[in-house]
């Protein structure tokens, strides 16, 4: 199961060094507003779903703000351990979903909540966000076409992380990989 993923508190230093990376390569880019200089303006989060002792460092939500005057704009860097506001971890919500899709016997949302302590109607939603939402969001259309057409957009996220897992050694990289790729960081850390 890839849950048993996010019971390692190295899956969280690992995301986390690769959100600073991302971050730190779209500081060095010019202000998309106004050309000015782009500099740190990090904040904290406080997400769900984390083992015991993951240091509070791992919860930095990097954000960029404009140092010239007059302009001020934050802009915040993609990011593979947030998904948006959502209050779980990014990968929490990716194997939560993917191992309810992926279980051979049908098990209803009710059985999966208790399994999981994670409540029925947040499941729901997340389902619904990969159903309903993503698949036109124009991020997914933007990275669409970079992976193989058998990555079903009626089947987010689990048919993006199998493809994955076809192509990565271990269910770690997998993810990380569809981590990555979701968020949109894949382009500026390749560049
Ligand atoms: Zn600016």
């Amino acid at each position: 199961m890839l849950s048993e993923l996010i019971k390692n508190k190295n899956l969280f230093s690992h995301l986390y060094k690769i959100d600073k990376e991302i971050a730190e390569r779209y500081r060095q880019l010019p202000c998309p507003h106004c050309g000015g200089p782009l500099y740190f303006s990090n904040y904290m989060r406080k997400p769900r779903g984390e083992p015991d002792d993951v240091s509070e460092k791992y919860f930095i939500r990097f954000s960029l703000c404009c140092g010239a005057e007059g302009c001020r704009k934050r802009f915040m860097p993609p990011s593979c351990r947030f998904l948006g506001r959502k209050i779980y971890w990014f990968a929490v919500i990716l194997c939560v979903l993917t191992d309810w899709q992926n279980s051979p016997e049908k098990i209803t949302l009710f059985d999966w909540s208790i399994r999981t302590g994670i409540s029925r109607n947040t499941i729901k939603r997340w389902l619904a966000l990969f159903h309903d939402k993503f698949p036109a969001s124009r991020t997914w259309l933007k990275i669409r076409g970079q992976v193989s057409a058998c990555v079903s957009n009626n089947k987010l996220p689990s048919s993006l992380i199998n493809y994955f897992q076809t192509l990565k050694s271990t269910a770690k990289d997998a993810l990380v990989a569809s981590l990555i790729f979701l968020s949109g960081g894949a382009k500026i850390r390749a560049g």
